[in-house]
């Protein structure tokens, strides 16, 4: 049985088939055959970690701020208020499950945002300017408050 999942912004197919791994491929995700919505979730959430920590790794390549201690990262089902795709606690930033649709630029737009929380809690100058430094010239128009 197929089914489709938007994943990074694009409409994939799902397709289970004779594999150990799943293996995405263009607009087609291979799945092995035991694949249930349970693991297929957590496929998701595996890969949109992965994604978070990739760009949050190119991100400070550029070298254009500086974080002293670690970031984590943390998947949550949903906040309490369903317009929240993403959350500054402490030093963890956690993310929505289903950001997994959004397109890799949207998700390192939402990863920009929560950074500059780190310099200031509330969206005023010195976050935008926090924003503009850890973003680079790069940077998209930002898709949430
Ligand atoms: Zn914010």
């Amino acid at each position: 049985m197929d089914s489709d999942a938007i994943i990074l912004g694009k409409t994939t197919t799902i397709v289970r088939c004779e594999r150990k791994r799943p293996k995405h491929s263009g607009d087609i995700l291979y799945v092995p055959l035991s694949f249930d919505k349970h693991a297929l979730m957590e496929y998701m959430k595996t890969r949109l970690i992965r994604i978070l920590k990739s760009e949050f790794l190119k991100l400070k390549k550029n070298g254009n701020f500086y974080i002293v201690g670690e970031i984590d990262f943390e998947l949550v089902r949903k906040f309490r208020d369903r317009s929240i795709l993403s959350m500054l606690k402490g030093s963890t930033i956690l993310v929505r499950e289903d950001a997994i649709k959004l397109t890799r630029i949207e998700i390192r737009e939402v990863l920009v945002h929560e950074l500059a929380h780190i310099f200031s809690k509330h969206h005023d100058e010195k976050f935008q300017m926090a924003m503009r430094y850890i973003g680079g010239k790069q940077r998209r128009l930002p898709i949430q408050a």
